[in-house]
């Protein structure tokens, strides 16, 4: 029997790591040059709060959650905890449990590493996802709304994404997005029998969510229907006014789009993502991120406003590899240590040791390998330099240095090899 890695999840070999690494690095970089502090929230939460915060109606609430067991514990209850499908409803739930209320606002925070979604699997769709997350919490300022799409679009920036532009739209409040949800189902009322199945149940529990639907028929009405825009209250209009203000003072381009929506109640105000046009050249949402003053209250804390975005690396690493985006590689070997003997791999374990604690990066094949296999390894691992020794340089004292681009030799006092090579390498 061979295992495989569960359907819709990737590991990430040794070739994809310089992109990843790239990635975190300029995330950690970008994230912090903001003034965002990292917190990391546990892996696996009460399903409960996923199911709060996450609500019905969406597709990672009604059937995307992987819920965990505990093997050999059949009298714990199944179903109490869930592998984490976002950030933000562990960030909230970490910032009400350590009291990161009383730290001054807005309180910046970011995240970094994995979400788990049972959907199904295609290329640039996982199961098993990584994101880069951040919030921005207790301020209602449309500033700070501008902040998070600013570093949305910084994060795609530095990472290689060419010929970015934001899509805005604002989803109301509680006070004034009843009205418009009434308007919305007053006019699909009418057509409901030329909806499909998904968009019918949609209009019923979550109407906001038939905005962004994949339907032919469903689109094609959509083009008539009413538009939020028209149904803001006068403190909605004034934030979105303001945010559109602030972009056109920071010449980012971005268009209003009235079909971007959140379809869940504590989803407040601003919606945006960052589009770009990817390795393909069509253009593609990146990212997605909004504003979320209801949140934090329906979790148990007092009314705190918040805004943030998710964005996710796996997509992005596919395009910059499609992008041919530049990346550093990873730091390899500098030295192999040959030896040919059992006194000279006694030596030979030595001498590694002591270029290990002298902080050069080295290697050796082990097992007893004929000197021109050793040489073969070295060369694929791509050392500077390799070092031989055998029982004549065990019995003089000395190393032979072996330059592997010059395909140069020379011996060197075992005392002073260490300081030879490091001289070379890094001097
Ligand atoms: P969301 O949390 O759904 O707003 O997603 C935020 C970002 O995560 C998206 O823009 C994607 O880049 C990424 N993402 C979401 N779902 C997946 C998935 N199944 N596979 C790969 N990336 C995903």
């Amino acid at each position: 029997m061979r295992f495989q890695s569960p359907r819709g999840m990737v590991d990430i070999l040794p070739e994809d790591q310089p992109y990843w690494r790239h990635v975190t690095k300029a995330s950690e970089k970008l994230a912090r040059s903001f003034g965002y502090e990292r917190l990391d929230p546990v892996l696996i939460e009460d399903t409960g709060l996923f199911l709060r915060s996450i609500g019905e109606g969406t597709d990672i609430h009604d059937k995307e959650m992987y819920v965990v067991g505990v093997l050999g514990k059949a009298e714990e209850k199944m179903g109490d905890l869930a592998l984490r499908p976002e950030f933000t409803a562990g960030v909230m739930r970490a910032y009400l449990e350590h009291g990161l209320s009383s730290r001054p606002t807005p309180l910046r925070l970011y995240s970094l590493g994995h979400v788990f979604r049972h959907e199904a699997p295609q290329l640039g769709r996982y199961r098993q996802i990584s994101q880069f997350n951040c919030e921005a919490i207790g301020s209602l300022d449309p500033a700070l709304d501008l902040e998070i799409m600013l570093i949305a679009w910084r994060f795609f920036e530095d990472n290689g994404m060419k010929d970015l532009a934001f899509q805005v739209n604002s989803t109301g409040c509680p006070q004034c997005r009843p009205r418009y949800v009434e308007a919305l189902r007053a006019y699909f009322a009418p057509h409901a029998p030329k909806l499909n199945l998904d968009d019918r149940r949609r209009l019923e529990v979550n109407p906001l969510r038939v905005l962004d639907s994949k339907a032919e028929d469903t689109q094609a009405l959509l083009a008539d229907a009413p538009q939020m825009g028209d149904y803001l209250c006068e403190e909605c209009a004034a934030h979105f006014a303001a945010l559109k203000g602030y972009l056109d003072a920071l010449g980012r381009p971005y268009s209003i789009n009235p079909r971007l929506v959140r379809g869940l109640d504590y989803y407040t105000k601003t919606v945006f993502e960052v589009w770009g046009k990817e390795g393909l050249g069509a253009q593609n949402a990146l990212c997605g991120g909004g504003r979320y003053d209801g949140l934090i209250e329906l979790l148990g804390g007092p009314p705190t406003p918040s805004v943030g975005f998710a964005a996710g690396i796996d997509r992005l690493v596919l395009s910059m590899k499609a992008l041919d985006v530049p990346v550093e590689p990873l730091p390899g070997p500098q030295v192999l240590v040959a030896y040919l003997g059992a006194d000279a791999k006694l030596s030979a374990l030595q001498l590694l040791n002591d270029l290990r604690e002298a902080g050069l990066r080295a290697t050796a094949t082990f097992g007893d390998r004929g000197l021109k296999a050793q040489f073969r390894f070295a060369d694929r691992a791509g050392v500077p330099y390799t070092l031989v020794l055998g029982s004549d340089e065990v019995a003089q004292g000395v190393v032979s240095a072996r330059d592997m681009a010059a395909s140069s030799q020379t011996q060197v006092p075992r005392a002073d090899i260490v300081a030879w090579l490091a001289e070379r390498l890094t001097g």
